[in-house]
């Protein structure tokens, strides 16, 4: 294997150019520290993934002048609503309510790949070839000074230096693995699928909010509006596979579940895909630090996935921002508890729950629930704190806290 950059110690290197790995590499790269960002694919990952950006996580992307870009490419969504599909029983949140407390009070509904795109091209403009595409981490070791990753970048085997390195490479990380740190929890039994379809459902269906999870008769559904479709997400009947799921009758006559007759709906794209929860053993390793999904997984429901890991990247950089500076190194053992304590306290535990409540089907106890929310709603102080929870705004900050 040829070493084509010994001499090339000086840098941090980052797996992974999904919207963990390069926030962190646009945040080292303005405080002048230098970067080489490895990604596996040839370009973008393009399925619709995340959609949801809540108020503190647009707040600290405007640092990086992110945050107002990607509002122009999305749809914020001020109001949100829990319902009863068939009879119209709701409860609205409105994020007004935090407006004196982020400069978003809203749910940006706005596709990840976005926030992929215009960081990238952000990286690209500041340290042109920073971003390797068709670079593959293969194997990552390290020794008291730096850190070494073998790689294969354009189909020729390489090997890597960095004083630090970033494991931001996703769900199945190589770097994660590659430790041999435990990923413990559990992968929900029943698959999910989104559908994306420009269908203008608001023309059809009375009081529709930006983001709406619907009980209806026999099953439950959630609908995002970002600028280009509408997103819409459910289980399929656990007695299908994965082919009758993502049959074009089989979703046709789902949305024709909730506007009858508004078919044949024009579908952009479909996806089934495996819901996980599980949560790294330690965030940190010597000079490898792993961030966002790499490091934790959590089901979408209530969009805290990529949030999470935003919140991870910018509370590590902080800390290797003053590491590389001189500072005590121990900074990073705090990043690594402080964002374990984030994943494990508060994020696992409200999207389980939420993923659980959107799914349930007695009757009786969705009304039950629903009058809860609504109860919520008319009390200030309690939807007020609902609002920071279900946005992040306290995790973030008890994270931030904590020594
Ligand atoms: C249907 C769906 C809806 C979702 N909705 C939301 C939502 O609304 N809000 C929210 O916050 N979250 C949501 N999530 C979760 C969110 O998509 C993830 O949490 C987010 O993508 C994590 O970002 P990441 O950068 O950590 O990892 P990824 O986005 O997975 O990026 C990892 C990158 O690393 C690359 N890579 C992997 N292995 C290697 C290697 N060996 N070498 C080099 N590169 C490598 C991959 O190609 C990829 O580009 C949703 C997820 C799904 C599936």
């Amino acid at each position: 294997m040829e070493d084509l950059d010994a001499a090339n110690h000086d840098r941090v290197i980052i797996v992974g150019a999904g919207p963990v790995g390069l926030v962190a590499a646009l945040r080292l790269v303005r405080a002048g520290i230098p970067v080489v960002v490895l990604e596996a694919a040839g370009e973008p990952h393009a399925e619709p993934r995340a959609s949801t950006f809540h108020p503190p996580t647009v707040d600290l992307l405007d640092e990086l002048g992110l945050g107002e870009r990607l509002v122009a490419l999305g749809r914020p969504a001020r109001t949100w609503q829990y319902g009863m599909f068939e009879t119209g029983e709701r409860a609205v949140f409105d994020l007004g309510v935090l407006a004196n407390e982020t400069n978003h009070p809203y749910r940006l509904q706005c596709e990840q790949l976005h926030l992929v795109k215009e960081a990238a091209k952000m990286l690209d403009a500041e340290l042109p070839g920073a971003l390797l595409f068709n670079a593959k981490a293969l194997r990552v070791r390290q020794d008291e000074d730096g850190v070494t990753v073998d790689a294969e970048i354009d189909g020729e085997k390489t090997t890597l230096h960095g004083r630090w390195l970033i494991g931001a490479d996703g769900a199945s990380s190589v770097v994660r693995k590659g430790l041999g740190l435990g990923f413990e929890g559990e992968t929900y039994p029943t698959v999910s699928i989104s559908i994306g379809t420009p269908f203008a459902f608001e023309e059809h269906i009375a009081d529709l909010c930006g983001v709406n999870y619907f009980w209806a008769n026999g099953w439950s559904f959630s609908m995002f509006h970002t600028k280009d479709m509408w997103r819409v997400g459910y289980s399929p009947s656990p007695d299908m596979d994965d082919a009758a799921a993502l049959a074009d009758d089989e979703i046709q006559g789902r949305l024709a579940r909730i506007v009858p007759n508004g078919g044949p709906f024009e579908i952009i794209t479909a996806r089934l895909y495996s819901v996980h929860r599980r949560l790294v053993e330690k965030m940190r390793v010597g000079r490898i630090l792993l961030a966002g999904d790499a490091a934790h997984l959590n089901s979408p429901s209530g969009g805290f996935g990529m949030n999470g890991g935003v919140h991870d990247a910018f509370n590590l950089t902080d800390k290797l921002i003053k590491v590389w500076g001189g500072g005590e190194d121990a900074l990073l053992d705090l990043y690594a508890r402080q964002r374990h304590h984030a994943a494990s306290a508060d994020i696992q535990k409200t999207s389980d729950a939420n993923h659980k409540r959107h799914r349930e089907k007695d009757h009786g106890r969705r009304l039950e629930t629903l009058k809860g929310m609504q109860a919520t709603i008319n009390d200030k102080k309690a939807v007020h704190k609902f609002l920071r929870e279900s946005s992040l705004m306290d995790s973030l900050e008890r994270a931030n806290a904590l020594a």
